[in-house]
């Protein structure tokens, strides 16, 4: 660059002293200075004209064009222009790479805050809004502690113990647990990480009452089974036949509720880990509803009208055995809860369309096995978890019938697996229909 000035000015110089040269040999000294004087001035003029040029460019937005001169000044605009390009362009890949930051901060599972030493909100994101109830817009720069004030979170952050998660049962949102983390960054600076595990606390809680309620279901017929025993070991011959006969009978009767529990409990299990691949065959209904009448006919013992009706012959893609243990169940059920002298009805018919039941297994045609009973029936409040493990109207009748609190359970899962859903109609003293609605594309011809 140097070189150029360095350049023009010995172009100058040369131009001067030829001009003053020139002049002065045909017009005399004072006229060679004039010209000198007057050629200075003029150069002097345009180099002020490309000056403003160079100011007005300046001063205009980011794009506008570069000037065109020539020269020196063209040298200058294109230096100039190259320098606001380079800039440009770095602020360009730092925005760029800024938004993608913030993107991928967003997309993230958890929340973020990022917090300073005061505590005030630089930063969140979208999830950490949902978790805490909070906008970023209107919240940022604003104490933490003002707007989350639990004293389990407030005590967290004084503590400043972060090595470990703090496991935060919201109050602003019900049912919420979070798992919040500050981790400490750069000068002063924190984050907090949000997770919700609200899901998971659920499963765990799931998870203990089952083997809460598992042990205690065990329990019972276990000590009865443990008492007799050891009272028939210690002094067998103190007791008279009759007692003795008594007492294994009772033995026996809550050893088969113990291995009915258990085997329910397997049933499930298989169900629950057995993923989608059972098997898929081509199941008969009428032979399968035919043994399920006779066995509920052998649980009955004459004390009930029980009749079947198949519609046309019906043949479904499934497990046999899977369906077996479904419809048993609800046979069972009926005969169990229906006092001696009602009447029990178990059906199979495929409606067209959506035949009027809400379609609930899909719009097309549906295959539908009912069972229908006149018995004690359920009040309306039972119904929504008839279907949870474990859960029974009466406890008391349900073991008294030999029931598990498993038999809905399983159906529910034996349903599910084939794209079917359960549907209960019942009223109190007047009966209950439970309705297994299996969608078209499992019907066979
Ligand atoms: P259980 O082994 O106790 O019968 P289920 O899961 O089969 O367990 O049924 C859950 C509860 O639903 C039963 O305890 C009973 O209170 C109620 N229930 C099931 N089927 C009928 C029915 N047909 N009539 C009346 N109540 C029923």
């Amino acid at each position: 660059m140097s070189s150029v000035w360095g350049r023009a000015i010995g172009w100058l110089l040369c131009i001067a002293v030829f001009v003053y040269a020139l002049v002065r040999v045909f017009h005399g000294p004072q006229w060679a200075l004039a010209a000198v004087g007057g050629a200075l001035l003029l150069l002097l003029c345009w180099h002020l004209h490309q000056l403003g040029r160079l100011i007005r460019w300046l001063r205009g937005p980011l794009d506008a064009p570069l000037p065109v001169s020539r020269g020196a000044w063209d040298i200058a605009f294109a230096g100039l222009h190259r320098r606001v390009r380079i800039r440009t362009g770095q602020q360009q890949v730092l925005s760029d790479t800024l938004e993608s930051f913030t993107q991928a901060a967003q997309a993230l599972p958890d929340g973020i805050i990022a917090f300073n030493r005061h505590r005030q909100i630089i930063w969140i994101n979208a999830r950490a809004e949902g978790h805490f109830q909070l906008s970023a817009e209107t919240d940022g720069g604003q104490a933490l502690t003002n707007l989350i004030r639990h004293p389990d979170f407030v005590a967290y952050l004084d503590a400043g113990r972060y090595e470990e998660p703090l496991v935060f049962h919201s109050d602003r949102v019900d049912g919420q647990t979070l798992l919040l983390q500050v981790i400490p960054y750069g000068n002063d600076q924190n984050l907090l990480l949000s997770r919700d595990v609200s899901q998971l606390e659920r499963l765990e809680t799931m998870r203990r009452d089952f083997i809460a309620n598992v042990s205690h279901e065990l329990k019972t017929p276990l000590t009865v089974v443990a008492g007799f025993a050891e009272m028939l070991a210690d002094d067998y011959a103190a007791y008279a036949e009759a007692e003795v006969k008594h007492y294994l009978g009772l033995i026996c009767e809550q050893s088969a509720r113990m291995q009915r529990l258990i085997e329910d409990l397997l049933t499930l299990s298989a169900l629950e880990t057995g993923g989608s691949g059972q098997a898929e065959e081509r199941v008969e209904l009428e032979p399968l509803l035919r043994s399920i009448v006779a066995e509920a006919e052998a649980l009955s013992g004459g004390r009930h009208e029980i009749t079947l009706s198949i519609d046309a012959p019906a043949c479904i893609s499934g497990s046999a055995n899977e369906l077996r243990s479904a419809f048993g169940n609800l046979a069972s059920n009926a005969v169990r809860y229906t006092p001696a002298g009602g009447h029990i009805g178990l059906s199979w018919r495929v409606r067209s369309g959506n035949g009027g039941n809400g379609g609930s297994a899909g719009g097309g045609a549906c295959g539908e096995f009912a069972v229908s009973d006149s018995g004690i029936g359920i009040a309306p409040q039972h119904l929504p978890r008839l279907t949870e493990r474990f859960y029974r109207v009466d406890r008391s009748r349900s073991r008294e019938t030999g029931g598990t609190g498993l038999g809905l359970a399983i159906v529910k899962h034996v349903l599910t697996r084939h794209q079917a859903v359960l549907d209960v109609h019942s009223e109190p003293g007047k009966g209950s229909t439970f309705v297994a609605r299996f969608p078209s594309r499992r019907l066979l011809g």
